[in-house]
C-alpha cells in the first residue's frame, strides 16, 4: 500500500533563551492511505509538535531542524507558506482539543463552516456553501438546522462535532486529531473517536490521531505509535501494541490507565518525570525511569528496530 504521509527523520526543535528544546527527534511514521495511525505518549512528549510540524504550524521558536514530510508524493518541508496554505484544509485538516477555543464566539458556527468552504474553495457560491455546511452537520450527527446556532449554544460534544465538520469543509484527505475530545467526559470523548473512526469509513480518509489514551487509540487506530521524549520508541499494528507492549515505557503507560472492561487491578505509575529536553538523557531517553537499564542504555542510542515480531518494531537494548 502507498503511505499517503511519511515523516523522515523529522527533527523539529524550538529555540529558548536556554537553547535548543529537542521536542521532536528522528521521527518515523506512516500513514498508508484509508489508514489511522495513533500516536499515543505523555504530555510534552512531542505528539502536537509532530502534528504542527506537519502543517508547518509551528509556534515561534519552533523549527524543522531535518527530515522530509512526504504527503501526497510531495516534501512538505521546503514549501513556501503560499504553497502550504494550499495544503492546509484541502490536503491535510487538524483538529484540536478544547473546542470553544477553537470557535469564533461571536459567529454563528454554519457561518464559520461557510467561511472555510469560500475561503478554499472561492469559486463554490454562497447558497451552496449553506448547503454543505447542513450536509456536514448531517455527517456529523448534528441536526442541520442548528448551523444558525451560535458556539454557546452548543454542548461540549456538539462542538467538538461542529469543529470535525469544519475540519471536513473543503474535503481533505487527510485528518490529523490532536486529543479531540480530551477537555470533555469519557462517554464524549468516546462518542468523538467512533465518530471519526465511522467517518474514515464512509469518506475514504487516511488519519493521525493523537492522544494519551492507548485504549482509545487501539479502538479507533490500525496502527499505533508510541513517543517518549521526542522519539517514537514503539511501533506497530494496534492489538499488537497494547495487548503485548514490548517497551518497558509501553507497558508502563499501559498499566498506568484504568481499564473499563478488563478485570480490576491496581493502576501503578512510571517512576520518575519525564526529562528536559533542553537537556535529554544520554543514549536512551527512558534510562532513567527503566527498571531494565543496564550500562549499554546510557551509552548507545537503541534504534527503532525490529523486535522478532513481524511488523511491531522498538527501540530497546532488550531486544538487541
Ligand atoms: Fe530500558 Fe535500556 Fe530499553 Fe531504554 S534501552 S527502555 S533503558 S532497557
Amino acid at each position: 500500500m502507498p503511505a499517503i504521509l511519511e515523516t523522515q527523520n523529522l527533527t523539529t526543535n524550538y529555540r529558548t533563551m536556554r537553547g535548543w528544546v529537542r521536542a521532536a527527534e528522528g521521527v518515523n511514521i506512516r500513514v498508508e492511505k484509508g489508514e489511522a495511525l495513533g500516536l499515543a505518549g505523555e504530555s510534552g512528549c512531542g505528539k502536537t509538535t509532530v502534528a504542527m510540524s506537519i502543517l508547518k504550524i509551528l509556534p515561534q521558536g519552533g523549527t524543522i531542524r531535518g527530515g522530509k514530510i512526504i504527503f501526497d508524493g510531495t516534501d512538505l518541508v521546503p514549501l513556501s507558506e503560499n504553497e502550504m496554505r494550499k495544503i492546509r484544509w484541502k490536503g491535510i485538516a487538524i483538529v484540536f482539543q478544547g473546542a470553544m477555543n477553537a470557535m469564533n464566539p461571536v459567529l454563528k458556527v454554519g457561518d464559520q463552516i461557510v467561511e472555510a468552504i469560500r475561503t478554499h474553495e472561492p469559486d463554490v457560491s454562497s447558497k451552496e456553501s449553506w448547503e454543505r455546511a447542513r450536509k456536514l452537520f448531517e455527517l456529523v450527527g448534528i441536526d442541520p438546522e442548528r448551523v444558525d446556532n451560535y458556539p454557546h449554544e452548543f454542548s461540549g460534544g456538539m462542538r467538538q462535532r461542529a469543529l470535525i465538520a469544519m475540519a471536513l469543509a473543503a474535503n481533505p484527505k487527510f485528518l490529523i486529531g490532536d486529543e479531540p475530545g480530551t477537555a470533555l467526559d469519557v462517554i464524549v470523548q468516546a462518542q468523538t473517536l467512533k465518530l471519526m473512526r465511522d467517518l474514515r469509513e464512509r469518506l475514504g480518509l487516511s488519519m493521525l490521531v493523537i492522544s494519551h489514551d492507548l485504549s482509545i487509540l487501539a479502538e479507533t487506530c490500525e496502527k499505533i505509535a508510541i513517543m517518549y521524549a521526542g522519539r517514537i520508541v514503539e511501533y506497530g499494528d494496534a492489538e499488537s501494541v497494547f495487548k503485548e507492549p514490548l517497551h518497558p515505557y509501553t507497558q508502563g503507560l499501559i498499566k498506568a490507565f484504568p481499564s473499563i472492561k478488563g478485570e480490576r487491578i491496581r493502576l501503578t505509575s512510571i517512576p520518575g518525570q519525564p526529562p528536559d529536553l533542553l537537556r535529554p538523557p544520554p543514549a536512551c531517553r527512558f534510562n532513567p525511569r527503566c527498571p531494565y537499564v543496564m550500562d549499554i542504555c546510557k551509552k548507545v542510542d537503541p534504534p527503532l528496530g525490529k523486535s522478532g515480531r513481524g511488523d511491531h518494531l522498538v527501540a530497546c537494548h532488550l531486544y538487541d
